[in-house]
């Protein structure tokens, strides 16, 4: 090793790497240098390097006579990269300037700060915009407070409108490619979620009429006295009807979830 080089100390190289969530520096590269060693159970692997942005030694790219060795070895002189674009940046034919090592660097670290506050980046990027926005329409739909009323529904002589509405807008969507979704597993969410919606209005619609503010469904005390004989029926029409309602819930709270880890609501 040369005396003459100017290096990082190791604490330097740490802040830089940190600086930046051990993500190579280089625009749009992306790696990550820090990471698990496959064959140990506790070794760590450190595949990235802290680039002087002007040369540590005379000779090297960008050197500048007129630097002092503690402005070489200072962290405002580092930038952190994989092992690829560090050697790329480091070779002495490189023919990147210190101004645009510094811009690097600086939009780098930004979106470091950016990864800080919005972790779900990466997620909202897999879907396109359409489908985030079809995902919405369902999510509206199927707000969670409207999923934790389907749930609770008892289902009895009298049902809300509110509970059978959103199930009836979810049945003019089914036939409609707008409210399709491109990402597969998107749209296996959603057929599953419409074959449920429909086995639900099959259900509920042989028994119900409609009323204002409700609908008229099972009424059991009404049974009792005139069909006594038919209750136990009724009593598993009831239950098959919760169970539907608690399956179609279900299906929505994934997609519900999936919303919630793009972070688009
Ligand atoms: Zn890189």
């Amino acid at each position: 090793m040369s005396s003459n080089r100017d290096d990082f100390s190791p604490a330097t190289k740490r802040s830089l790497a940190d600086r930046v969530g051990w993500i190579c520096s280089y625009p749009n590269c992306g790696q990550s240098t820090l990471g698990p060693d496959s064959q140990s159970e506790e070794d760590k692997i450190n595949n990235g390097i802290a680039a002087h942005i002007c040369a540590a030694a005379p000779g090297g790219p960008r050197y500048d006579a007129s630097m002092t060795p503690e402005m070489r070895k200072s962290i405002s002189n580092g930038i952190w990269m994989c092992r690829n674009h560090g050697n790329l940046v480091d070779a002495d034919h490189s023919q990147y300037t210190v101004e645009k090592l510094i811009a690097w660097k600086t939009d780098a670290e930004s979106a470091a700060y950016k990864r800080l506050s919005q972790p779900a980046q990466l997620l909202t990027i897999g879907y396109s915009s359409r489908d985030l926005n079809t995902l919405k329409i369902y999510c509206n739909l199927f707000n969670y407070e409207y999923l934790q009323q389907l749930k609770n529904e008892p289902f009895r002589a009298k049902v809300p409108t509110s509970i059978i509405d959103p199930l009836h807008t979810c049945m003019n969507y089914i036939g409609n490619p707008s409210y399709q979704f491109n990402a597969a597993d998107l749209e296996k969410l959603r057929q599953e979620l419409n074959a449920k919606v429909l086995d639900f209005n099959r259900h509920f619609g042989a028994e119900s009429g409609g009323n204002i503010g409700y609908y008229d469904y099972v009424d059991l005390n009404l049974i009792r006295q005139r069909n006594p004989s038919r209750v136990e029926h009724y009593v598993k029409y009831i239950e098959s009807t919760q169970q539907l309602a608690y399956e179609i819930s279900e299906v929505a709270l994934k997609l519900l979830t999936i919303q919630a880890e793009t972070g688009n609501i």
